[in-house]
């Protein structure tokens, strides 16, 4: 929902403030789908809004459910016809995380990840990326109303994390992203703490100067997954333009102004960069950046999506992890959630 266009409504309509902390406060916060829900203002009101705004940019198309209940993706139309996916995950009992993503296709062309694959379409707007979380709310606020046949006591419970790790990259769209963060943190808004929520890039680096100046409480990612620039330019074409070198330099100025830890990840994948060599580039040039305390690594099974490329076997991931750490890193293994519906990282495509 547009906030800047309920306030103009509300003002226009000599309605006082507290009645827009009102309204705020039941479509951001307790979920309501509708404005004919809100019971604390008038019929006239309800009406009123009703006619005049969306609370949602887009339409549902499709709603997928895992058979445990702890992975949920949707398939949303945007205004242009446009598709993207977002995904809701379990993190925990009672704890749900949200998968957003911010363009419609990607215009990276990593070899691996689906997203990219069908190119780039266009960026979202702040509306369309903090409307995939009002959606969420709406879904769980509904299933627990209305005790549907989710029977996964989860559904009772809240969203606790956002991660922009669903198509596109963020720092493309930088304007938008900042835009959607300022409402995600807002406590008239969604209220979510700067902490709960994490950025993941591939590496562009004025877009991680910006954020680090601007929302140094948010989480980083790195979306590594190589440590020779031979490799990442193969894999990673974004690469060519971001490459080690600038990705450390980067990095080193983002802990002297945040002093905050940062997230590698590390897709696994077989006979491609799962070996000891590639183990020791990597342990080598995490060292190099500096402040290894800062970096904690997250190994990710590969999902697989059609393409040639294979995760890399239980053994060989464990062998990987022990070579880090041996060399003082922390690391984790971390599972693959959401790959049932599609919905695991990588796997969005727009076409469910
Ligand atoms: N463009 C940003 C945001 C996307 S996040 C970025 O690159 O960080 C999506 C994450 O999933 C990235 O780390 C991406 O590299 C990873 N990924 C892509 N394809 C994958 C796959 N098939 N399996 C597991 N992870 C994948």
């Amino acid at each position: 929902m547009n906030n800047e266009n309920l306030i103009k409504i509300l003002v226009e309509n000599n309605q006082p403030n507290y009645r827009t902390a009102q309204i705020q406060k039941a479509i951001y916060q307790d979920g309501v789908s509708g404005f004919s829900e809100i019971s604390t203002i008038s019929k006239e009101l309800r009406e009123l809004l009703t006619k005049e705004l969306n609370i949602l940019s887009f339409m549902v198309e499709k709603v997928l459910v895992s058979k445990d209940n702890c992975s949920i993706k949707a398939l949303l139309k945007l205004a242009d016809g446009e598709k993207i996916e977002t995904v809701l995950l379990s993190s925990g009992p009672g704890k749900w995380s949200v998968c957003l993503s911010s363009q419609v296709g990607c215009a990276l062309n990593c070899q691996f990840c689906a997203t990219g694959k069908g190119g780039f379409k266009r960026n979202l707007t702040a509306e369309e990326i903090t409307d995939q979380v009002l959606f969420w709310r709406q879904y769980l606020n509904k299933n627990q109303n209305a005790n549907l046949k989710m029977q996964n006591d989860n559904l009772r419970n809240t969203i606790s994390s956002i991660v922009y790790m669903g198509m596109g990259e963020p720092f493309l769209n930088w304007e938008e992203v900042k835009k959607s963060l300022h409402d995600f943190v807002d406590k008239k808004l969604f209220a979510f703490g700067s902490r709960s929520i994490s950025i993941s890039t591939a590496g562009i680096s004025e877009g991680i100067e910006k954020f680090a100046d601007e929302f140094p409480q948010v989480n980083l990612a790195i979306s590594l997954h190589f440590a020779s620039d031979v490799k990442r330019n193969a894999y990673m074409p974004i690469n060519k333009k971001y490459n080690l070198a600038s990705l450390k330099k980067v990095l080193q100025d983002y802990f002297s102004k945040t002093n905050r830890q940062v997230f590698i990840e590390y897709i696994m994948l077989s006979g491609i960069n799962d070996s000891e060599e590639d183990a020791h580039a990597l342990s080598t040039y995490l060292k190099s950046i500096g402040k290894r305390q800062l970096l904690h690594v997250n190994l990710i099974a590969y999902n697989e999506t059609g393409s040639l490329f294979k995760a890399s076997s239980g053994n060989k991931v464990h062998l990987f992890k022990d070579y880090l750490e041996k060399g003082g890193m922390s690391v984790t293994i971390r599972k693959s959630l959401g790959q049932e519906v599609q919905g695991a990282c990588g796997q969005l495509a727009g076409e469910a």
